[in-house]
Formats: structure tokens, C-alpha cells, sequence
């Protein structure tokens, strides 16, 4: 949508793991037609498309990510954190808007709240 805003027509694709395909279609759709808390879902390519997690290394890049911001969350542990946050979207400067850290405490220093 960011990009939509500055005249980039650039559009995105939702691959998913198909281990949960009917949920995430019925979520999709709703989210076609209500849009989401982030805006209207208008740029992604046609549908989304569903693959196991060993067809396509899109699904295992993200396992990988998910795996590393779980280890640096819930054991302290950076080691594959710190190869992958330079990567979160960002805006400008070096605010991770990709990343979110849902928590009570606002005295949170990590890297998703230091730029709250
Ligand atoms: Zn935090």
C-alpha cells in the first residue's frame, strides 16, 4: 500500500502453507472484502497460493524467520535474529515497521519497541 501511495505499482503474493489452507482462504476473503487494520488488501497478485512447506523456499524463509524472532523473544538468543533484522520493512531511517513486539511492559528496549 506504501508503495501504491508513491505511484509504484508494484504488487505482492501471499504464499502460504497449505497445512491450514481453509482457514487462511476464509481470512483472506474477509480481509478482500472488509480490508484489514492496515488499509485495503488491493496489491496483492490474484489469489493466494498454497504450497508444503518443502516446495517452495519462500515457506522455509519464513520459517526461518519466524524461528529466529522466536529464539531471540523467548530464549535471548540473537544468533539468527541478528542475520535477519536488517531485513524487516522499513519506512525510513532504521525503524523495523515489519516487526512488532506485542507486550505490557513499556519499558521495552528491544528493537521493535525502542522506536515506538
Ligand atoms: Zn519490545
Amino acid at each position: 500500500m506504501r508503495f501504491a501511495k508513491h505511484g509504484k505499482p508494484e504488487k505482492g503474493l501471499l504464499i502460504i502453507d497449505r497445512a491450514h489452507e481453509d482457514h487462511y482462504r476464509r481470512l483472506i476473503t474477509e480481509f478482500q472484502k472488509s480490508g484489514t487494520k492496515y488499509g485495503y488488501l488491493g496489491n496483492i497478485v490474484d489469489i493466494p497460493y498454497f504450497a508444503g512447506c518443502q516446495a517452495t523456499r519462500m515457506l522455509q524463509i519464513a520459517d526461518h524467520c519466524a524461528y529466529a524472532t522466536f529464539r531471540r523473544y523467548e530464549n535471548n538468543d540473537f544468533t539468527y535474529f541478528n542475520m535477519i533484522i536488517g531485513s524487516f520493512d522499513k519506512r525510513s531511517s532504521n525503524k523495523p515497521d515489519g516487526l512488532k513486539h506485542l507486550t505490557t511492559d513499556r519499558n521495552c528496549t528491544c528493537e521493535a519497541c525502542h522506536w515506538r
